[in-house]
Order: structure tokens, then sequence, then C-alpha cells
């Protein structure tokens, strides 16, 4: 299976990212970078900001770089 990697800017954050992207919350529709995602996703539950960047960079120092 061939896995697409274009390249984006998430209109969020304005990072350039790689990869599969995530769906805005807000209108179901925009297209965000996977870190954008999932701090909506965190803010669903009710995780505050400061614990969501938290989460980030845990999941951020787990990954093959
Ligand atoms: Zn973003």
């Amino acid at each position: 299976m061939k896995v697409e990697r274009t390249e984006r800017i998430c209109p969020i954050c304005g990072k350039l990212y790689t990869g599969i992207p995530a769906t805005s919350r807000i209108d179901n529709f925009t297209l965000i970078c996977p870190d954008c995602g999932t701090r909506q996703a965190l803010e669903t539950l009710g995780i505050s900001q400061e614990e969501q960047e938290k989460i980030l960079s845990i999941m951020h120092s787990h990954q093959p770089k």
C-alpha cells in the first residue's frame, strides 16, 4: 500500500506537516496537523492546555525520528 507523503500547512499552528491530517472538530472540514487534532480531542475531554502540551511532548518523545 502506498502512503502519501503530501506536505500541508496546518491552519491552526502554521506548521508544515506530512502524514495523515486530522479533521478539525470546529467545522468538520478543515484539515489540521495530527498535533492540533490531538489538542482538540483532549480539549473535548476537558483537559487543560497545560496538560495537552504535556501529553503531546510525551507522544513526541515516543516517536522514532
Ligand atoms: Zn497544527
